[in-house]
């Protein structure tokens, strides 16, 4: 089997595992992303201060240096090869392509200056091409962070901690100047709903509640459990995060120069502007109750309050981007499929191709969820493949797809070729006391590695 997998994130990576761990069909794999590194949400999306989530990519790197495994860095699918042509090379398509985009919340004042996606911010500092252009305007004293998953900690944390416990890492350097200069005060954290039902889980909370220069502040009155609450409550993830939550109550407002407030029940209705910028934010206080299926849902009570936000993130989840001549499911915001194998619009299944992580069941889930979800798929396509279910059956050449880009006039890199870009980071970031200095533009990198080759030459 001659099989595309198409994006180079964690259930990119994992499918891959899935299917060179097996020895029932010999299988060949290239591997494409439209970036010239590879590991997606790992070195685009994984915290800066969470060096140790990043460790999974000594498996990956073990899994890209086997012999049946190819990278094709810098290949997007849809500009530089289109979904047709990978299905005259390939006998199966994975596509492991993610979740590039964000949800909208659909209240007015959304889109003005100074109110962002989370995505922008995360991609921001950690110089993912797409984003390192963007600007923040950190002279603001108060910030708003709209939604309480693990995102939106992660972009609280880098607004709240002390830039110098960034600086050791691969944070970008121009994130890191803007950061130190940073004139952030309050970051107010809004949750829609109670503590109980919090999408944060436990470590992160208690990372925010222990930082050096911010206190994390919450109101008693906020964090009491009531009725609704219980079956949420008896939660272990869900317990552990009110209680940690009732024992900071107890705190007060500390003594620390920042503020992180962490509030619930509040749902934004509307940004307002000033001088053309947001300057704040209207919302309204929610009561808790259940829906017909038992889920505790948000109630507005026709309360409202006013915050003053000089700038605002918005972390409310992601969704996918379609990717032409592939079935995409627009109100959800993915790939549509039936365990893995990816559906029409009629709801029929497209032969040998297939989809993983969130691209598949959407934004949800921890780097390791992607794992078993990666080898569900890759079960579902061998069921198939030992079914005679294959995109063609016909012989093709090992080299075609790299003649094929070559003649197109596209600059792809092979994983030898990150490999040298990756030592290179790393020399960059040796220099300024940093684990690693990134390549932020896709033409810096490719100008990096032909100055690396002409000396190598020399
Ligand atoms: P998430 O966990 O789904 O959280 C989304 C948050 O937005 C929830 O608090 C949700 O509230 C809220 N929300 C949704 N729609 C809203 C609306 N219209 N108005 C107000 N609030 C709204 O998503 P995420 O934070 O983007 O994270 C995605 C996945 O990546 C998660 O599985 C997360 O755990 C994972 N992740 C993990 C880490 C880590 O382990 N360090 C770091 C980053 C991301 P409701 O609950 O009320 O819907």
């Amino acid at each position: 089997m001659r099989v595309a997998i198409v994006g180079s994130g964690p259930s990119g990576f994992y499918a891959a595992e899935a299917l060179l761990k097996q020895n029932e069909v010999p299988v060949e794999i290239d591997m494409f992303d439209r970036l010239p590194t590879p590991y997606g949400l790992v070195r685009g999306g994984v915290a800066p201060d969470h060096q140790k989530i990043k460790g999974v990519i000594a498996v990956y790197e073990r899994l890209a240096l086997l012999p049946h495994f190819r990278f094709f860095g810098n290949v997007m699918l849809g500009r530089d090869v289109q979904a047709d042509g990978l299905r005259e090379l390939y006998d199966q398509i994975i596509y492991a392509v993610g979740n590039e985009s964000d949800r909208h919340l659909g209240i007015p004042g959304e889109d003005l200056a100074g109110s962002h996606s989370a995505t922008e911010f995360v991609g921001w500092y950690n110089g993912h091409p797409d984003h390192r252009h963007r600007e923040f305007d950190l002279s603001q004293e108060d910030v708003a962070v709209i939604g309480i998953g693990n995102v939106a900690m992660d972009v609280t944390r880098i607004l709240a901690e002390d830039p110098d416990a960034l600086a050791k890492t691969d944070i970008a350097d121009y994130a890191l100047a803007a950061l130190r200069k940073s004139r952030v005060k309050t970051i107010h954290l809004l949750g829609r709903r109670g503590p109980a039902q919090a999408a944060f889980s436990p470590a992160e909370i208690r990372e925010i509640g222990e930082l050096s220069c911010t206190d994390l502040v919450v109101r008693p009155d906020e964090v009491r459990i009531d009725e609704v609450s219980a079956a949420d409550y008896a939660d272990p993830e869900n317990k552990k995060n009110v209680d940690y939550l009732q024992v900071v109550a107890t705190r007060g407002e500390g003594t620390r120069g920042r503020k992180v407030r962490l509030r619930f029940l509040t749902a934004p209705t509307e940004l307002h502007a000033e001088g053309g910028r947001v300057s704040a934010l209207s919302m309204e206080l929610n009561r808790l109750d259940k829906n017909e299926k038992g889920m505790v849902v948000a109630k507005g009570t026709g309360k409202h309050e006013r915050l003053k936000a000089g700038l605002v993130f918005r972390s409310i989840g992601y969704r996918g981007i379609p990717i032409p001549g592939v079935p995409f499911d627009d109100k959800a915001g993915k790939i549509p499929n039936v365990q893995g194998r990816v559906t029409d619009a009629s709801g029929k299944t497209t032969p040998a191709e297939y989809v993983v992580g969130w691209a598949k069941r959407g934004p949800s889930g921890l780097i390791g969820t992607n794992r078993a979800d990666s080898v569900a798929t890759v079960q579902a396509l061998l069921a198939d493949a030992k079914g005679g279910i294959a995109l063609t059956h016909d012989e093709r050449e090992p080299d075609a797809m790299e003649r094929r880009l070559k003649d197109a006039g596209v600059r792809f890199l092979t994983f030898q070729d990150w490999k040298r870009l990756d030592k290179l980071e790393l020399e960059r970031g040796a220099v300024s006391g940093k684990i690693r200095e990134k390549f932020t533009t896709v033409p810096e990198m490719l100008a990096a590695l032909d100055k690396n080759a002409a000396a190598a030459d020399r």
